[in-house]
C-alpha cells in the first residue's frame, strides 16, 4: 500500500489544485471532431463517453480504493448489492455449480436461493466448515463473507482460494466488515472483493453505494458486459460523498475500534450477558484465523443475553437512549438491532450492535441503565 495520506489527499493535476475534487455532474462528454469520438468508442473502457461507464469523479474514487486494496481495478455501483449481483452474474452460467457461505448477507442469500436457480445455476448455501468438501470440478464460484456480520465467524481465506483455484473456480469475498484497512483479501488469493460502501466507506449514514475490486483482466470483461448492461452505476454526487467519507475512514475506524473494545470489556463482565459474538472470539481456531487474516476489529458485534424473553428484549431496546434502532451499520451513530424483529423463537435474547462515534462513557452508561431490563 502507498502512503495512506497520499492516497486520500492527492487529487492529481487536472482539478485546478482544488483540495476537494469537483463533481462532474454530467451524463455525457462531447467530442470536437469525428476522429476523436471514433477513438474514444474504440477504447470505451478508458474513454469519457457516458457516465454509465466512466466519469472523472468516480475515477478519482476508484483509484483511491484500488490503492487502498493494494492493487486491482475498481467498479463503482449504486449499492453494495449492485456490486455483489453484478460480480456473481459475471462468474456463472447455466450448468455451473456455485457455493455461498451460510450466514452471508440476506440479499446475497436471496440471489443464491431464489434467483440463480431460475437460470440453471446449481447454487448452494453451505456451512463454512463444509465448503472445502463441496468444491467440485463443476464449481465456478465460491462466495464468502469473512467475518459474517451476524455471528462474526471467519473462514480460512487461503484454504478456500487454493481449493477453488485447483478446479478453476473464482472466490468472491464480501469484505464490508473489515474494509481494506483491517483485511486485505488479495493477500490470501481471493479473486474479487466487494464492499457495501454504504457502511464504513461512506461512514455517515447518508449515502448508499457499492464497490467491486478485481484484476485488470476481470475488470475489462465485467466493464464491457455486466457493468454497462446492468447499469447499476454510482452517481457523481454519491462518488463525491464517498470520497469525503474515505478521508476520515482511518480515524473513524480507529476511534470505533477503541470504543468497541471498551464496550465489549464492559459487556463481558455483565451478569445479563451470556456470550459475545465478534471476530476471533468463539474458539482457538477462530482466534488463529483472526490473527492471520485481520489487523483488528471494527464496530459491529452481537450479544447473546441469558434472558431470552421477548418482553425483556423489547423493554431493553426501548429504554436505550443513544443506541438507535435501525438496519444498516457503520455510520457515525451507534445502532442496535434485536433479531427477534424477524424471528422471536430462533434468535431470542440476541441483538447486534454497531458502535459509532459517540464517547465510550456515553454508550456504556446507556447500556448499563437499559440492561436492568434483563435482570428485573
Ligand atoms: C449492507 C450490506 C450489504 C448490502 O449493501 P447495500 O449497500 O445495502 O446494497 C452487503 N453485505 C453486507 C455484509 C452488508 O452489511
Amino acid at each position: 500500500m502507498k502512503n495512506i495520506d497520499f492516497i486520500l489527499n492527492n487529487l492529481g493535476e487536472e482539478n485546478f489544485e482544488s483540495v476537494s475534487p469537483p463533481i462532474f455532474q454530467t451524463s455525457n462528454f462531447r467530442f470536437s471532431d469525428f476522429k476523436s469520438f471514433q477513438n474514444a468508442l474504440a477504447d470505451e473502457e478508458k474513454a469519457l463517453i457516458y457516465s454509465r461507464g466512466n466519469n472523472p469523479t468516480l475515477n478519482v474514487l476508484a483509484e483511491k480504493l484500488a490503492a487502498l486494496e493494494g492493487g486491482g481495478k475498481v467498479l463503482l455501483f449504486s449499492s453494495g448489492m449492485g456490486a455483489i449481483s453484478t460480480a456473481i452474474l459475471s462468474a456463472v452460467k447455466a450448468g455451473d455449480h456455485a457455493i455461498c457461505m451460510e450466514g452471508a448477507y440476506s440479499w446475497t442469500h436471496t440471489i443464491f436461493t431464489q434467483i440463480l436457480p431460475n437460470y440453471g445455476v446449481d447454487a448452494k448455501m453451505v456451512e463454512a466448515s463444509h465448503i472445502l468438501d463441496c468444491i467440485s470440478p463443476k464449481t465456478r464460484l465460491v462466495v464468502v463473507e469473512s467475518p459474517l456480520t451476524k455471528t462474526f465467524e471467519l473462514i480460512d481465506l487461503k484454504a478456500i482460494s487454493d481449493a477453488a483455484h485447483a478446479v478453476g473456480a473464482v472466490v468472491l469475498i464480501d469484505n464490508s466488515y473489515s474494509t481494506a484497512l483491517l483485511q486485505q483479501p488479495f493477500d490470501f488469493g481471493i479473486d474479487m472483493v466487494v464492499y457495501s460502501a454504504t457502511k464504513y466507506i461512506g461512514g455517515h449514514s447518508d449515502v448508499v453505494g457499492g464497490v467491486l475490486i478485481c484484476s485488470n483482466e476481470k475488470y475489462s470483461k465485467i466493464f464491457k458486459k455486466e457493468y454497462l448492461a446492468f447499469g447499476s452505476v454510482m452517481s457523481p454526487f454519491n462518488a463525491w460523498l464517498f470520497l469525503r467519507g474515505l478521508r476520515t475512514m482511518p480515524i473513524r475506524l480507529k476511534h470505533i475500534a477503541e470504543t468497541t473494545h471498551r464496550v465489549l470489556d464492559f459487556l463481558r463482565n455483565h451478569p445479563a450477558v451470556e456470550s459475545l459474538l465478534y471476530p476471533g472470539n468463539s474458539s482457538k481456531e477462530q482466534a488463529a484465523l483472526f490473527e492471520k487474516q485481520m489487523k483488528g476489529i471494527s464496530g459491529l458485534f452481537s450479544v447473546q443475553f441469558h434472558n431470552k424473553s421477548a418482553e425483556a428484549m423489547e423493554a431493553f431496546v426501548n429504554s436505550l437512549a443513544f443506541f438507535q434502532m435501525a438496519v444498516s451499520w457503520g455510520g457515525h451513530e451507534s445502532l442496535v438491532l434485536p433479531y427477534a424483529l424477524w424471528d422471536e423463537q430462533k434468535h431470542s435474547g440476541m441483538a447486534r450492535f454497531s458502535i459509532g462515534l459517540e464517547e465510550p462513557e456515553t454508550l456504556i452508561a446507556d447500556l448499563e441503565k437499559a440492561l436492568t431490563c434483563f435482570i428485573a
